[in-house]
């Protein structure tokens, strides 16, 4: 880690001039950046027990329901919308519940964990509504890689089924 070349971050002219890959390439080296300096701020430099004391302290504080609710609207449509801040999220955008010193948490995962427990091994929060940065309990479930594999394959098909009938 601690040899490893600083990136060269490009001029704005540069930044303009840069082909989709380009920019794609650029992204991830300043998400890798980011990673690196994560894990030598608050990783590399803790023991486990550490670690361990500091998520415990971050459950306490963030698990609770009225910690959440002034962040969230209550839209017509029955989403929760989260009006706090977001986070990107291996270039997805995520909300996010901030909990100072401590950092944060991503607020689906949270309602999730509140509403229907922890998550089961190899398992992770999604979101059945349409509508980003919702975080209604009724619309996120613990789902898995081969779920979510098998919804975009479905997803796909129905896309191009309706592409054939497009006039
Ligand atoms: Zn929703």
């Amino acid at each position: 880690m601690a040899g490893r070349r600083k990136y060269k971050r490009p001029t704005r002219e540069q930044l303009r001039a840069m082909t989709p890959q380009e920019r794609l390439e650029h992204t991830r080296a300043l998400e890798r950046e980011r990673s690196a300096r994560y894990y030598r701020r608050h990783i590399a430099s803790t023991t486990k027990a550490e670690r361990r004391a500091r998520a415990e302290e971050l459950t306490t504080a963030l698990f609770d329901w009225s910690r959440l609710l002034p962040h969230i609207e209550r839209l017509p449509s029955g989403c929760w919308l989260w009006t706090g801040p977001f986070r990107s999220v291996f270039g997805d955008v995520r909300p996010w519940a901030r909990a100072g010193a401590l950092g944060g948490m991503r607020a689906d995962h949270i309602v999730c964990c509140l509403s229907r427990g922890r998550p089961p091994p190899k398992c992770f929060v999604s979101r059945t509504c349409a509508t980003v940065g919702c975080v209604s309990p009724t619309h996120l479930v613990w789902s898995n890689r081969a779920v979510e594999t098998a919804k975009n394959r479905r997803r796909h098909v129905e896309s191009e089924e309706l592409a054939g009938r497009v006039e």
